[in-house]
C-alpha cells in the first residue's frame, strides 16, 4: 500500500471517529435535554402544591413543618439542577442565538447590581476609568453572567465585591473581583466543566451543582468573549470577561 493510499485511510478513519463521536455528544445532550424536561414539569406542580400547603395549612405540628421544609428545600434544589442541566443542554445544542449588539455597560452593571442586592446584601464597588463603555453583546445574557459571577463572589467571600471595567481599543474587560478563599491551581481548568465543585462533599451551604460557571462561560463564548479566572488560595478570585467593544452609544 502506498504512503498516500494509507494516510489517506488514517484520515477517513480518523474523521468517522469524529463524526460518531460528534453524533455520541449530541445524543448525550438531547437525553439530558428530554431528562431535565420531564422532569422539571411534575417536579415544579408539587413544589407548588408542598408550598401551598405549607402557607395555608395552620393545623400542622412543628414536626411536620420541619419535614416540609426539608422537603421543599430538596425540591427547590433539584429543580433549580434540572433547570440549569436544561439551560446548558439547550447551549449545547446552539439552540439560543446570541445577540451582539451595543450595550452600554453601566447601565447593564448598575441595573444587575441593584437586582441583586435585593437579594443579597453585600457592598458591590464599579472602578471604570471611563464613564461611557459599550460592549458587542446580548444584554440579557451578559446580566445573566454578571448575577452568576456577583453570586459566586459573595458565596465564596466575605468582604466587597469590586467590579473592575477595562476598555482597549477593541476589547473591554470586565472583571469580577472577591477576596475570599480562592481557587487551587489545579482545580482552575476544571471549574468550567459542569458538575466540577472544588468542594467535593458538595456542601449545599455554598454551592450549587456545579454547573453555574459552565452555563457562563457557553453565554459569554456565544457573544464571541472568553471568561477566565485568575486566583490564588487565600488571597481571591477574579473572574474575568472580555468582549469586543462598540462605538459607545451613551
Ligand atoms: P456552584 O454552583 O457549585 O457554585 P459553579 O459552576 O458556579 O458552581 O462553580 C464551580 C466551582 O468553582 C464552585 O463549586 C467553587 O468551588 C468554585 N468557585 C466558583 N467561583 C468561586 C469564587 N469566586 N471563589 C472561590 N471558588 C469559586
Amino acid at each position: 500500500m502506498s504512503d498516500f493510499t494509507l494516510t489517506t485511510a488514517r484520515e477517513t478513519s480518523a474523521n468517522h471517529l469524529m463524526v460518531s463521536l460528534d453524533e455520541v455528544q449530541a445524543q448525550q445532550i438531547q437525553l439530558i435535554r428530554n431528562f431535565s424536561h420531564e422532569l422539571r414539569t411534575p417536579l415544579t406542580l408539587v413544589y407548588g402544591y408542598m408550598q401551598s400547603i405549607y402557607r395555608r395549612n395552620e393545623n400542622l405540628t412543628d414536626l411536620q413543618k420541619n419535614a416540609l421544609e426539608i422537603a421543599m428545600f430538596e425540591m427547590k434544589h433539584t429543580i433549580q439542577l434540572l433547570q440549569e442541566s436544561l439551560d446548558l443542554a439547550r447551549l449545547d445544542c446552539h439552540a439560543i442565538c446570541l445577540r451582539r449588539e451595543p450595550v452600554p455597560l453601566h447601565g447593564l452593571i448598575s441595573e444587575a447590581i441593584a437586582i441583586f442586592q435585593q437579594v443579597k446584601e453585600r457592598e458591590i464597588v464599579v472602578e471604570s476609568q471611563q464613564s461611557n463603555i459599550s460592549v458587542l453583546a446580548d444584554a440579557d445574557r451578559l446580566q445573566q453572567v454578571l448575577l452568576r459571577l456577583m453570586d459566586n463572589a459573595v458565596k465564596y467571600s466575605d468582604t466587597a465585591i469590586t467590579i473592575r471595567l477595562e476598555k482597549s481599543e477593541d476589547f473591554v474587560a470586565i472583571s469580577i473581583c472577591d477576596r475570599g478563599c480562592g481557587i487551587d491551581l489545579q482545580d482552575q481548568p476544571n471549574i468550567f466543566n459542569p458538575f466540577y465543585r472544588v468542594d467535593r462533599s458538595r456542601n449545599r451551604d455554598t454551592g450549587g451543582a456545579g454547573l453555574g460557571l459552565a452555563i457562563a462561560k457557553v453565554l459569554v463564548e456565544g457573544m464571541g468573549g472568553t471568561l477566565n479566572v485568575y486566583s490564588q488560595i487565600g488571597e481571591g478570585s477574579i473572574f474575568k470577561i472580555i468582549l469586543h467593544s462598540s462605538v459607545s452609544c451613551d
